[in-house]
């Protein structure tokens, strides 16, 4: 393999000759490029944008790609989709104000929307889904007067601290590895058990120091992880019975339909939390509490909602943002364009699962969304998601895949449908897969 992933890399290097000098000329980014992650490329440098339209990208170098990253989910809606250009357009330009700490009747559509959607009756608006989850957390901390939260192993719900925990071979809790500068060992903060491991967790529960379980209804960042039956609804019924808030975090399961798994599987969580895809391209984040957890917030006078209390952000709930999000929800992935995509979804699995079918590995889909990963059976936890990790083998698939018009997210091996992704799309990525599969086996 090590072979095939050279030869792929030297043809990588001789396609890409504009971005290579561009990688190569930010001196003064640093990592050279505008986000440190951007930094993690198979190819040995990245793609540079010039330009994207629903499901394709054009890099520097004139190449046009079937892009099934979508900018690990920001562009699940598609690349500038023409009704969020329209909105954005006409908040910026035709009206202007893109953030003047002054609510647009635009929000409170957002707010209904999301409330049909998910079936909290309280939203409120951030950047980012990272943001969404700190402050839910604090709220949650807040009403619960409890210090700790609870996350899966392996899990990811952007760069919270309390989530940086994993259980460690030993099976205690350990601080993530590579977590950078953390405030305290993650161990004061948070407790942490496997994904479909409802024993562990009532066993983390009982200790009554919980203030929220934070969780994705399926893991999607180490690889995707489903739920086996009855586990989230067991998850429900302990956090109910030790007094602990659930909070969903829908950022990534949004890809299962338009109320995300919370509507897709009926969950019942008191928080939910999103970001990316819903902001069509242009950054938003947004949480919804249920009518409890809202009347208990309101009810504790003594908390700052309104300036320095530590939920917030100057630019949150801005207009540029709510107007794109409007319009991406209004117009873009409608309840009709999420089941074409889920539809399509189940072909890629389908499809995935026949393109590896001589490998031992397994496909795992939510909704818009399949990943495959190199396990079989499909892991069952984060832990076992983790260790069946192959950075090498990651590399040479991605490298193989964008040699050949093909984008994939840099982390794992997940593939994601927008509105505009054709089954041709599909089938162009399969043969790919397939190809790039053989020629492992014929060299392997
Ligand atoms: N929650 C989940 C489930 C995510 O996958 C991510 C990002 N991958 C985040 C939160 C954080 O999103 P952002 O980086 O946009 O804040």
């Amino acid at each position: 393999m090590e072979r095939l992933l050279d030869r792929e890399r030297a043809r990588y290097a001789e396609l890409h000759p504009r971005s290579a000098s561009a990688y190569a000329n930010a001196k003064n980014l640093f990592g050279r490029t505008p986000m440190t992650w951007m930094a993690k490329q198979a190819g040995g440098f990245p793609l540079y944008l010039a330009s994207a339209r629903g499901a394709r990208v054009t890099d520097l170098d004139g190449h046009t790609y079937i892009d099934l990253c979508l900018g690990d989910t920001g562009a699940m809606a598609g690349h500038s989709p023409a009704p969020v250009v329209e909105a954005v357009q006409k908040r910026f330009k035709d009206l202007g104000g893109a953030t003047a700490m002054l609510p647009t009747e635009d929000a409170a559509w957002v707010g209904e929307e999301l409330t049909r959607r998910f079936g909290l009756p309280q939203w409120s608006l951030a950047l980012t889904a990272t943001d969404a989850n700190r402050w839910a957390i604090r709220l949650a901390r807040a009403i619960t007067g409890r210090p700790k939260i609870l996350v899966n192993s392996y899990c990811y719900h952007g760069s919270v601290d309390e989530s940086l925990i994993v259980v460690g071979p030993d099976g205690t809790p350990q601080i993530r590895e590579g977590n950078v500068g953390a405030p305290v060992d993650t161990r004061v903060t948070s407790r942490v058990a496997e994904y479909n491991d409802p024993h562990r967790l009532a066993q983390e529960l009982e200790h009554g120091d919980v203030a929220a379980v934070l969780m994705e209804p399926a893991l999607t960042n180490i690889g995707i992880v489903l739920p086996e039956p009855g586990y989230l609804e067991k998850v429900r019924e302990l956090t109910r019975a030790h007094g602990t808030l659930l909070i969903n975090d829908e950022t990534h399961t949004f890809s299962a339909g338009p109320g995300g798994c919370t509507r897709a599987w009926s969950l019942d969580p008191d928080i939910v939390t999103i970001g990316k895809a819903i902001g069509g391209g242009v950054p938003v984040g947004a949480y919804g509490l249920s009518q409890e957890v809202s009347e208990r917030i309101e009810a504790r006078t003594d908390l700052d909602l309104i300036d320095m209390g530590g939920v917030g952000g100057t630019l949150a709930g801005n207009a540029l943002s709510v107007a794109a999000t409007r319009a991406t929800l209004e117009h873009v992935l409608t309840d009709e364009a999420m089941a074409g995509m889920t539809a399509l979804g189940t072909y890629l699995a389908e499809g995935t699962r026949q393109a590896i079918a001589t490998m031992p590995w397994s496909v795992a889909q939510v909704g818009a969304r399949a990943e495959y990963r190199f396990a079989n059976p499909a892991p069952r936890t984060g832990g076992e998601s983790h260790a069946a990790e192959n950075p090498a083998l990651d590399d040479y698939l991605h490298v193989y895949a964008a040699n050949r018009g093909i984008l994939l997210t840099p982390f794992h091996n997940m593939a994601l449908v927008c509105p505009e992704t054709t089954q041709e799309d599909i089938d162009a990525h399969l043969e790919v897969l397939e190809a790039a599969v053989k020629e492992l086996e014929q060299d392997g």
